[in-house]
């Protein structure tokens, strides 16, 4: 095949993006990547080549959006011209579609900023050659990628393997199957939680990956921070958690509003208090500040930097509707489910809950991880719950066997009618927590954007 020019192949790839936008496909968020590499197969070569700061790429199974945007604030207070890829158009052509629209900007991105599919991690780091690679957690997804989580742990080593010496790893002391990722031959900044208080008093039902990489015997904990992460040893082989560099010494959860953290690092202290709430976006920020200083930003620009970040569409994100805050937890797995079950605990008040379940490709077809999610801690504290999505019937059905009074349920598939029903029934005041999965997510998030409460996805970059 004849590869196009690169200026009539860039041409070409935006008139699609252009054509895409206008008929609502998606905000155009990967249709013009594919053209363009079509046309010429190596386009993100190319593009990302002309960083001259170069970028930074992010993966993990949760947090990777959120602290994608924790880097981009951090980021925005050097001023670099930066081009990033939108939440969710995570794979190659979305990457490709996100250079693409930088392309014409004058003056041209200096920096690229990119949160990436654990599964295309590999091809795009290879394509992008970054200066930095940010792995924050491997959990297991829903049931129908069970056993995955190794083989993207492997993939990630080999990927890792063939990396020049000079790209910077940030990763994650606290989880097992990322701390073994370093493989002694560049350079490695590590990143954890240390504040004593943080800890569970068990590993979690769905915990993963509690076996050592090395020996693979047990490990042990002595403190579980979050799903199988903590700080852990292997009694058999003495593996044992690396010490980060880079650590959150101490957290202080507020609430369902937000954090306040003061993190060490070989610079100085950093202190924030972060507009997310709970011990996953401790994690999250912590990562942020490792990956800050990876970049070479400024310390002292990293608090500030911290709690001026606003969420992410879906992630922890806060609208008004109707005169009533609406609270959007995304939680596409058990993990994260569990996560965000603990977080709308830290909520004093009866808790007033729209749980919203979909199986389409992007949830996952097999919703039988709601079974491995501990809901039965929100059944004391539970003020209204409402129930919907296309398998609102099945989660109906796991808050019964958590033995949930059925009377104490409205189960209601539509979603915008379970919304206006959720709405009607909020005391004056209060909050409504949505804990959808991801395409019930983005439902509700268009209803909200039709009432004005939240603004459209194409303009959230
Ligand atoms: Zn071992």
């Amino acid at each position: 095949m004849t590869i196009a020019p690169r200026g009539l192949s860039v041409a070409l790839a935006r008139g699609i993006g252009a054509l895409s936008r206008r008929l609502g496909r998606g905000g155009g968020t990967s249709a013009p990547g594919r053209v363009l590499l079509w046309l010429r197969p190596k386009a993100i070569q190319e593009l990302a080549s002309t960083l001259t700061r170069g970028s930074l790429v992010i993966s993990a199974t949760n947090g990777k959006t959120t602290t994608g945007r924790l880097i981009g604030s951090c980021v925005a207070t050097e001023r670099w011209r930066t081009v990033s890829n939108r939440a969710g158009a995570n794979l190659v052509f979305g990457v490709a579609t996100a250079l693409l629209d930088a392309v014409a900007d004058e003056p041209s991105p200096e920096f690229g900023l990119f949160e990436v599919d654990e599964f295309a991690l590999p091809e795009l780091v290879t394509r992008l050659a970054p200066r930095v690679v940010v792995l924050m957690n491997l959990f297991r997804d829903q049931l129908d990628r069970y056993g995955e989580l190794e083989t993207i742990a492997e993939s990630w080593a080999r990927m890792i393997a063939r990396l020049p010496a000079t790209t910077i790893l940030v990763l994650n002391a606290d989880d097992p199957a990322i701390a073994a990722l370093a493989d002694g031959n560049r350079p490695v900044v590590f990143f954890g939680v240390e504040d004593p208080s943080a800890r569970l008093d068990a590993l979690p039902h769905a915990a993963d990956s509690t076996r050592c990489r090395v020996c693979a015997s047990p490990l042990v904990y002595d403190r579980v921070t979050l799903g199988h992460m903590g700080d852990w040893h292997c009694t058999h082989c003495g593996s044992r958690r690396p010490t980060p560099d880079v650590a959150a010494d101490r957290v202080t959860l507020l609430g369902t509003t937000g954090i306040d953290l003061e993190i060490s690092t070989p610079q100085g202290a950093v202190t924030a208090r972060v507009a997310l709430p709970g011990m996953h976006n401790a994690y999250n920020a912590t990562a942020a500040v490792a990956a800050a200083l990876a970049l070479g930003i400024a310390h002292e620009h990293i608090g500030p930097a911290l709690a001026n970040a606003e969420a992410a569409f879906g992630r922890s994100e806060r609208v008004m509707v109707s005169g009533h805050e609406v609270v959007l937890f995304l939680a596409k797995n058990p993990a994260g489910a569990n996560v965000t079950v603990q977080t709308v605990q830290l909520d004093p008040d009866p808790l007033h809950l729209l749980i919203a379940l979909n199986d389409r490709t992007a949830d996952g077809n097999d919703v039988s991880w709601i079974w491995d999610v501990d809901y039965e801690p929100l059944l004391e504290r539970l003020g209204d719950l409402v129930i919907t999505g296309d398998r609102a019937y099945d989660m109906g059905l796991r808050f019964v066997y958590a033995g949930l009074d059925r009377a104490r349920m409205r189960i209601e598939p539509d979603p915008e009618r379970a919304l206006d029903a959720a709405l009607a029934q909020l005391p004056a005041g209060r909050c409504l927590y949505v804990l959808p999965t991801y395409t019930a997510m983005l439902g509700l998030r268009s209803i909200l954007v039709e009432r004005g409460a939240a603004n459209a996805y194409w303009h959230d970059d």
